[in-house]
């Protein structure tokens, strides 16, 4: 596929990723193409590739089984892209705790070279590119765009206010693209086999396959690849084998942390950007993590309430304080001692973190508190005092 992106024109490789449909699979599911063309768009003369492998969102592994199993496919999707927009460099931003990964692709960065794919003048295409790997140091929100770039920048990791976009003012303040491991790993199929190719996958405003995490009470959890499309329940009953135990299904978070709660009646919709928006449930990073009717959701959302308020970079008050009023009152609910006025002041503080935060740490840290309030109510009111 990188053979065949140094032969075609920037111009021509953006069409073919703007004909595939590919959408971002880092959570945004901004199209990839519609990316790449305003950043190339920009006629910069200096302008960055980044591979945002700083997969921290509880429940996701995707990308560190893709950079472990798979990293001359990170590699060749990054290059690709540096190729369509235009750019001499380009960083793959490696999560801190992915050790195994970071090595993987260390070996595979060094035969790529081996190779001549990078350097100067790439294969006498007159090409010119280098990647260099940084790592993070522990931090969730580096994985946000813009605070992985102060992150690589060398200062602390916090999210700049959009716009200007990354696209036109990114790492080091130039035009820069930035995707998701997963998305990468998409693109030397779409150079290699077409767009049409990859539509035969998934749905019309879905297109190709997706990874999905199944993790929590199921009897084979781990990485699963089906085409956009496919229901929770083919996914949780027929692949994974459904629930582990003596229980039945009591709740699927879906997206991760960041996700909201599906139950038994939401088996059957199909897993797509599209549908599962339909029904308040985002895909974010393709996570599904089962519960079994034996948990106590409570619980769930205590560990959920606290990672937002440990991570919370602290950079805005919605956030900053929120988190931590939300994981004080999920520590009452939890604990039985629910005091009069806590389940108002949950949705208050919900609401106004998706309303006012700056970035999606914030945006997204009450949406599977506010989603158990709506589907399980009952277990808030318990024990109130
Ligand atoms: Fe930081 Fe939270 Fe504000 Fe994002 S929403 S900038 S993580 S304080």
């Amino acid at each position: 596929a990188y053979m065949k992106a140094l032969s075609l024109s920037p111009g021509e490789i953006i069409n073919m990723i703007k004909s595939s449909g590919l959408l971002g699979r880092g959570g945004a599911a901004f199209p990839t193409g519609e990316k790449w063309q305003s950043c190339a768009d920009t006629g910069a003369e200096r302008k960055y590739v980044v591979c945002n492998a700083d997969e921290s969102e509880p429940g996701t592994f995707k990308d560190r089984i893709l950079m472990e199993r798979d990293p001359h496919r990170v590699i060749e999707g990054t290059l690709i892209a540096a190729r369509a927009i235009g750019a001499s460099l380009g960083y793959i931003y490696i999560r801190g705790e992915y050790p195994s990964a970071l090595r993987s692709i260390e070996a595979a960065l060094h035969d790529a070279r081996q190779e001549g794919y990078l350097g100067t003048n790439v294969l006498n295409s007159g090409f010119d590119i280098e990647l260099e790997i940084r790592t993070g140091a522990g931090a969730y929100i580096c994985g946000e765009e813009t605070a992985l770039f102060e992150s690589i920048e060398g200062h602390r990791g916090m999210p700049r206010i959009k716009p200007p976009f990354p696209t036109t003012y990114g790492l080091f303040g130039k035009p820069t693209v930035i995707n998701n491991v997963e998305t990468l790993c998409n693109v030397p199929f779409i150079l290699e086999l077409g767009p049409d190719a990859y539509r035969r996958f998934g749905t019309s405003r879905s297109p190709g396959s997706k990874l999905f995490c199944l993790s929590g009470d199921i009897l084979r959890p781990g990485l699963y690849e089906v085409p956009f499309g496919t229901s929770i329940r083919r996914l949780i009953y027929e692949m994974a084998g459904g629930i582990k135990g003596d229980g039945e299904l009591g709740g699927v978070l879906v997206g991760g942390a960041a996700g909201a709660f599906a139950t038994r009646d939401h088996l059957d919709i199909p897993l797509t950007f599209e549908d599962l928006a339909g029904c308040g449930l985002p895909l974010g990073s393709g996570v599904l993590m089962v519960f079994n009717d034996r948990r106590d959701i409570r619980q769930v959302l205590l560990g959920l309430g606290r990672f937002f308020a440990h991570e919370s970079c602290g950079k805005c008050y919605p956030c900053q304080l929120g988190t931590h009023r939300q994981h004080e009152i999920l520590a009452r609910i939890a604990a039985g001692e629910t005091r009069s006025g806590d389940l108002d002041a949950l949705k208050d503080i919900g609401w106004t973190m998706s309303d006012a935060s700056i970035c999606g740490l914030g945006q997204t840290a009450a949406t599977a508190v506010l989603s158990a309030i709506e589907r399980w109510p009952e277990i808030f009111y318990s024990q109130t005092r």
